[in-house]
């Protein structure tokens, strides 16, 4: 069997369950807890290869279901792989798709072998197992490749939960048997998470973890929550389910979340966040500052010289004013999607490097506070 993706916890905060971690991945070492940029289609929206370098993210996201559609697993190879399409050459995590097949609904159809679906693009009908998804992020050449699950809605029906959860875990079993087959092939050397499911119920966590943890995954993640359920039920669900996977090996929470919820979850010892909020939300004129949010369209903000986040370092604070940025917002300019962006994405890393910083200098929880207490303060909408 192929060696894990190397993984040491080298500081522990003491007052809470936060540490600071580096995993080592074929495109290089990620620093945790790290925030992952989304690039759902093989590009994080509205941001250049070299602005990424700039910003510096210690990994980025992108998603198999969107790449298996569109360009296709034989382009994305004859492409050069997911790091040639992206122009980044730092670490890539795929999700595998789960969720947004799941999401589909009435246009997909479940059976023991996988899940066969409508493309959300142009209808045609395609199908995912757990080997093909396997096979899709090893093919693109990503660092870090994610197993199909079956996400569950929030809320959802009790007795659907263990059978759900039983055929993740089967599906878990035959995914990893499929990466192991691949890294001794060679020509593929990244990593392979599995995915702890069982809604919001504690049992059924534990044993999706306790079954998930007897297989050699280089990872595991915690999906299936920031689903529609209200934030006291998301860190509540945080709280048992972080310290139900393995201490050794990274830990990923999925598609979370605001700035409360990730300084909530390092806290409990999770290492890994992605989420669409810092890029979708400058789409709609959202930016998130050290004094809570900013709505950059408010009439408030029209005579306004100064940056969105006195406190921010990044490009568009040092250059631009929130007048300004209002303007650009109001006439539909493409460079106002651009400049929040790179904002909003430049707040989650330095969120996370602070919490780094804080954890290695035994500080974790004066620094959360401290992040919470000026956000509540409030400057913005
Ligand atoms: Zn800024």
């Amino acid at each position: 069997m192929a060696a894990l993706l190397p993984f040491t916890v080298t500081h522990k905060d003491p007052a809470t369950s936060a540490r600071a971690a580096s995993l080592t991945t074929p495109h290089g070492v990620v620093e945790t807890p790290a925030f992952m940029p989304v690039g759902t289609c093989g590009t994080v929206k509205g941001v250049a290869g070299w602005e990424l370098d700039r910003l510096g993210p210690q990994m980025v996201l992108s998603n198999t279901y969107h790449l298996v559609l569109r360009p296709g697993v034989e382009r994305m190879v004859q492409l050069g792989g997911i790091h040639r399409l992206m122009g980044w050459e730092g670490p890539i995590l795929t999700d595998s798709g789960g969720y947004q097949v799941f999401s589909l609904a009435a246009r997909r159809a479940l059976t023991e072998d996988g899940v066969v679906f409508q493309s959300h693009i142009d209808g045609s009908m395609h199908s995912f197992s757990p080997e093909s998804v396997v096979d899709a992020q090893a093919d693109f050449g990503v660092d870090v490749a994610m197993v199909l699950d079956e996400c569950l809605p929030f809320p959802v029906e009790p007795s659907a939960v263990d059978p759900s959860v039983d055929r993740t875990l089967r599906w878990a079993r035959r995914a990893l048997s499929r990466a192991e087959e691949r890294r001794e092939a060679g020509g593929w050397a990244g990593g392979l998470f599995g995915i702890q499911q069982g809604s919001v119920d504690p049992d059924i966590r534990r044993r999706c973890s306790d079954q998930l943890a007897a297989m050699a995954f280089d990872g595991y993640a915690i999906g299936g929550l920031a689903v529609g359920e209200p934030s006291e039920v998301l860190h509540e669900a945080v709280d048992f389910c972080a310290p139900m996977l393995p201490r050794e090996r990274p830990r990923y929470l999925m598609g979370v979340g605001y700035p409360e919820d990730l300084l909530h979850a390092v806290a409990c010892g999770v290492d890994l966040f992605d989420c669409v909020l810092p890029t979708r939300s400058a789409r709609t004129g959202k930016a998130f500052t050290s004094r809570g949010e900013v709505v950059i369209k408010n009439a408030r903000w029209a005579d306004d010289d100064t940056p969105l986040d006195p406190d921010c370092g990044c490009p568009t604070c040092s250059r631009y004013s929130k007048g300004a940025l209002r303007h650009f917002f109001i006439s539909k300019e493409a460079t106002s999607v651009v400049l929040l962006t790179i904002h909003n994405l430049y707040f989650f890393l330095s969120l996370m490097r602070g919490a780094r910083e804080a954890i290695m200098a035994g500080r974790y929880g004066e620094y959360r506070d401290r992040i919470q207490s000026n956000r509540n303060m409030g400057l913005g909408d």
